[in-house]
């Protein structure tokens, strides 16, 4: 299903809501304003002050009333961490489906490594099982592009299967598309 892209009065990105959530907020008065084309139109019930139907015309990204709140911590999950990973294994290249991936932690969580964004990479269950407990270093198995950590804007991209034109657009002004890939 199709989602509404919520930003902070910042313009960053909070969170995807369903189209429900987005109505309310519309009807409390709490959109502050909308960026992209309108879709077409959600028809309410008749009020009762005019008899007209109620109608809102609803956009693809709208900025909510609220708190802001300084800095945004990307949940990691396997989903987002295979997307960023454009679903190759780190080691080999070798692109898979997701039930054929795994997260490697580049340092093994056995040797002090944690679970963060910068430390875990998508890697096949070939390579993570012969990579084992090692550095790529020790298991001569160089990475073929750094771990990072995605900014909101590229989260919010990688968190979702399908997005509006205008959020993809708006998402992507804020980070690389493109990435460093050893030859
Ligand atoms: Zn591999």
């Amino acid at each position: 299903m199709q989602t509404i892209l919520r930003l902070d009065l910042a313009g960053q990105p909070r969170g995807w809501i369903t189209l429900h959530e987005a109505i309310t907020a519309y009807a409390k008065g709490d959109v502050v304003y909308g960026i992209g084309d309108v879709l077409p139109p959600i028809f309410g019930g008749i009020q009762r002050s005019n008899g007209l139907r109620s109608r809102i015309d609803l956009q693809p990204i709208v900025a909510i009333q609220g708190k802001i709140i300084q800095g945004f911590s990307p949940p990691l999950c396997n989903r987002t961490l295979f997307r960023r990973d454009d679903h190759r294994c780190l080691y080999c290249g070798q692109q898979s489906a997701r039930t054929e991936l795994t997260r490697d932690h580049v340092l093994p969580t056995s040797r002090g490594g944690t679970d963060r964004w910068e430390n875990v990479v998508a890697a096949c269950k070939r390579c993570n099982w012969q990579k084992d407990n090692q550095t790529p270093e020790e298991a001569r198995m160089p990475l073929l592009a750094v771990p990072f950590r995605p900014n909101p804007w590229e989260w919010h991209f990688l968190a979702k299967d399908r997005v509006f034109a205008d959020q993809m657009q708006y998402l992507s002004r804020r980070f690389r598309a493109k990435r460093a890939w050893a030859a």
